[in-house]
């Protein structure tokens, strides 16, 4: 799939972690297929997760009550967000896919990759209304989650402790990317890098590069509630 071009969106500090060895293996495989590949490195980049009135250059919309989503959708359409918003949008619009690489953070993302959808995905830009869920406005993009867990998977199945990890994606997927258009592919989820052993991590490693290899010819999973919590 030469020339589609994938955002990789990864949230972890350290460049020797498990996170990283998949980000760096998303990187060739994509790259050897002739992808574009580009990476928003949250941590190395010191990302800003917080929404703020810093985000909004020139006067508010309403200089009594700073409303945050109101503010920015219309900061969007006059072209006055932040350099760092507009960097990170003009990247997604660029993309094909979205590529998400994080660590569970109590049952969820770690909050600099939350703060990246909370500032970057703003109305006007990512959705509008009308303007979501499929005909949001990355309509035509695709987006996949690939976590690492501390629990392992029989932890995150639906007669383990945490029940099945489907669930924990709903407002990630759903509620956030698919809300805004795309169509979601399977999650990869490395369950427990941490207490697995090297070959167990290895082979986790190689089965997330075995699948980038066909990624570009898999079906989007049917985005609704059933998938998440069943019939
Ligand atoms: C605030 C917080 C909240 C959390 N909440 C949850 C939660 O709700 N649910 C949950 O299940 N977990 C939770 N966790 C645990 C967390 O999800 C895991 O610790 C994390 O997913 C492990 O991934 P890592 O990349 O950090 O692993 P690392 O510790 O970086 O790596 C694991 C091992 O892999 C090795 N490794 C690196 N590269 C390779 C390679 N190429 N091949 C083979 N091995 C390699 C590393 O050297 C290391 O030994 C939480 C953790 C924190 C800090």
């Amino acid at each position: 799939m030469a020339g589609k071009k994938v955002l990789i969106i990864y949230a972890h500090p350290e460049p020797g972690s498990f996170n990283a060895a998949l980000k760096n293996v998303a990187v060739d495989e994509l790259s050897k297929q002739g992808c574009v590949v580009t990476v928003t490195d949250l941590y190395a980049a010191n990302f800003e997760p917080r929404t703020t009135r810093k985000d909004i250059a020139g006067a508010l919309c309403d200089p009594e009550h700073f409303n945050y989503g109101v503010a920015a959708h219309h900061a969007y359409k006059d072209g006055r967000l932040s350099c760092d918003i507009v960097a990170e949008q003009q990247k997604v619009c660029e993309a094909d896919l979205l590529l998400f690489q994080f660590p569970m953070y109590w049952y969820s993302m770690p909050a600099i990759m939350k703060g990246w959808m909370d500032r970057i995905f703003c109305q006007g830009f990512a959705f509008d209304f009308p303007g979501f869920f499929d005909d949001g406005l990355l309509k035509g993009k695709r987006a996949i989650l690939s976590l690492t867990t501390g629990g392992t998977a029989e932890m995150f199945s639906s007669t383990g402790v945490n029940g099945d990890i489907r669930r924990f994606l709903w407002p990630i997927q759903h509620g956030t990317l698919h809300f805004c258009g795309c169509q979601i592919l399977a999650p990869q989820v490395s369950f427990a890098p941490d207490t697995s052993s090297q070959e167990e991590r290895t082979k986790m490693v190689e089965a997330w590069t075995q699948r980038l290899a066909t990624i570009w010819q898999e079906e989007p999973i049917v985005c609704e509630a059933p998938w998440y919590f069943g019939q």
